[in-house]
């Protein structure tokens, strides 16, 4: 007898929909992107219990056709694109056409919606993809979505959500992200009958101060100074933060051609020229806002993913940072630095390579206003005054193979290769140079990974401790405890609150040493609080990185040959193998270039 068949309609888009609609605040992203792809200037947002119960997007966009209404929930059913061509010049927010057909197998969807040119609009109620009522009604222009109860038909999903203040404010962060590109459109948020947001057109400024502003208090984005520059790979605009309005909790946003993103590298870059005007563990705010030829990013990411690939991801690194560096010299914020301090300005490769001739910053310098660029700096030898050195630019601090393919680093496999161990690093030949990497950071790197993949499947390996541990925290950390005991659990710990000040732990990621718990939940907690009122990926990404740096390998151990070989196979095997999450450099190639260049 023959086994296989098609699975129906409707379980194919409720096996989609796990992957585009994981929570509230994915729904409510894809339906205020429909909003804004439908070209409206004025979207609301109402929300019950966190998304819960109703997530309803009114917008005053163009509305739909009797048909196209119809057609909308179908899967693979969108009006962006056509061609597998159109995905290169991609102007829209969605063009997938998975986001509704997902939605509406998850939950009851009411729609109501008009065009200009109808005199009836169209509603239509689905239940978990099956359309239960269609009928002409009489309503505004535009698209009225009705998203009720969704996960209604997978309670797995449903009990999986996390508190309604938890959804609530990865509904915020995500409304956010949207709301930030889109300054013109005006914007209202509604929680169980409350504005929590009211946001007039204006201009991206305004929308900041509108967003972050403290009622009352001085302007926030008094703060700012602008970043400007426009080059024919990229145009580059935005506000960054003085530096002595650097905070622990500072707001740092990436958008490219209307979208969020979240980019550690170019994080770097403007941590970079940044650096020596920063106090203790203080952040500086931004706000970037790239532009790019479509087809030099990677249009073809996961709708729930926010990190984006560039073509040029080097060359905008240096560009990127130097327009900062610019704005902040310009605006003469730079006189705060110590001019007497002597090489302590932190630069990537700055200690392993003292001796290399610096590049010399020129603002007037456009790699690409001019093709035949030979004068200027480059190359001369300039006695370079710490002012100056704060305008250099460093040798990109990265390991210059293909990201995508670590295989191509190495002729044998790394089991064959034995590393050198030499300080903190580990140091073995590649075909591109000679490869030096931090091993402990290394080390963060990996279990960083392995942390976060436990947080997003829910489950991590745990040790049970002999006698549990009762560990005493003040009153806010209880209550933030309690907002992350989920995530915990999901990397190892197995707690509970034993009294109104105390938690009992009785069990422990597999990797921590028993000893260490205390410190351990005080660092996560420290981390956490940092990142102040954010959405719980954030938070996620602090607790991995607490725990990674807690369970790495310390300088004080040295690794046996087997450790630092599974140590680099597994870093390798990272699509992004060059920093730690927190944007410290991991692996410094030095070319056979750059040996020849000592040995003159
Ligand atoms: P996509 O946005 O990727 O095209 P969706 O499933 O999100 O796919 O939406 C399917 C189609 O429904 C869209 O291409 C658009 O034509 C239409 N649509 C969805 N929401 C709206 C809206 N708010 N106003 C007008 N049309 C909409
Ligand atoms: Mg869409």
């Amino acid at each position: 007898m023959d086994i296989i068949h098609l699975l129906p309609d409707s379980v194919a888009n409720q096996i989609a929909a796990g992957e585009v609609i994981q929570r509230p605040a994915s729904c409510l992203k894809e339906l205020v992107e429909n909003s804004l792809d439908a070209g409206a200037s004025r979207i609301q947002v109402i929300v019950r219990d966190a998304g819960r119960t109703l997530l309803q997007v009114i917008d005053d966009g163009s509305g739909m056709s009797e048909t196209d209404a119809r057609m909308a929930f179908e899967r693979h059913a969108t009006s962006k694109i056509a061609t597998a061509q159109d995905l290169f010049a991609l102007r829209t927010m969605g063009f997938r056409g998975e986001a509704l057909a997902s939605i509406c197998a998850v939950a009851q969807v009411e729609v109501m919606t008009r065009r200009k040119e109808d005199e009836m609009g169209t509603f239509l109620e689905i239940h978990g993809s099956d359309v239960v009522r269609q009928e002409p009604c009489q309503c505004p222009v535009g698209t009225n979505f009705k998203v009720k109860n969704l996960f209604f038909n997978v309670p797995v999903r449903r009990k999986f959500l996390k508190t309604d203040q938890t959804e609530l404010r990865n509904l915020l962060t995500e409304f956010y992200h949207i709301v930030l590109v889109y300054p013109k459109v005006q914007f209202t948020f509604v929680h169980n009958d409350e504005i929590l947001l009211e946001l007039p057109s204006g201009t991206e400024k305004q929308r900041i101060e509108a967003i972050f502003g403290k009622s009352g208090g001085k302007s926030y984005t008094g703060q700012f100074v602008d970043v400007a520059t426009d080059t024919e790979l990229v145009s580059i605009r935005g506000f960054i933060g003085k530096p002595e309005a650097a905070t622990k909790n500072a707001q740092q946003y990436f958008f490219v051609n209307g979208r969020y993103m979240r980019h550690p590298y170019f994080h770097k870059a403007i941590m970079t020229a940044y650096s020596g005007m920063l106090t203790g563990e203080t952040n500086p705010s931004y706000f970037i806002y790239f532009d790019v030829a479509p087809e030099t990013i990677d249009v073809n990411i996961h709708p729930t993913k926010t990190e984006i690939k560039f073509r040029d991801e080097q060359m905008i690194f240096q560009i990127l940072m130097a327009a900062v560096r610019e704005s902040l010299g310009k605006f003469n914020l730079t006189p705060s630095l110590d001019f007497n301090r002597d090489g302590e300005i932190e630069m990537p490769l700055g200690d392993l390579d003292a001796s290399k001739p610096h590049v010399v910053f020129d603002p007037n310098y456009n790699p690409f206003r001019t093709s035949k660029y030979e004068g200027g700096t480059r190359g001369k030898e300039r006695t370079v005054s710490n002012w100056e050195k704060l305008y250099a630019v460093p040798e990109r601090p990265v390991v210059p193979v293909n990201q995508d393919q670590p295989a191509v680093l190495f002729d044998t496999p790394i089991a064959d290769l034995t590393p050198y161990k030499y300080n903190k690093y580990l140091l073995l030949p590649s075909t591109a140079g000679l490869l030096l990497v931090h091993y402990r950071r290394a080390h963060i790197k990996v279990l960083y990974e392995q942390y976060i993949g436990q947080l997003s499947a829910g489950k991590g390996v745990s040790q049970q401790l002999l006698f549990p541990e009762v560990v005493d925290l003040s009153p806010d950390d209880m209550v933030l405890l309690a907002a992350i005991a989920d995530e915990l659990r999901f990397v190892g710990f197995e707690l509970e609150q034993f009294s109104k000040t105390a938690y009992s732990v009785s069990g422990v990621p597999a990797l921590l040493n028993a000893q260490d718990v205390q410190t351990a939940l005080t660092n996560i907690l420290h981390a956490v609080r940092e990142t102040g009122a954010s959405a719980t990926d954030r938070w996620r990404r602090q607790i991995a990185l607490a725990l990674a740096k807690d369970t790495a390998i310390p300088y004080s151990k040295t690794l046996t040959d087997e450790e630092a070989k599974h140590l680099l196979d597994r870093l390798f095997a990272l699509p992004d193998y060059r920093l730690t999450p927190d944007g410290k450099t991991i692996c410094v190639l030095l070319s056979d270039t750059d040996l020849a260049r000592k040995f003159e």
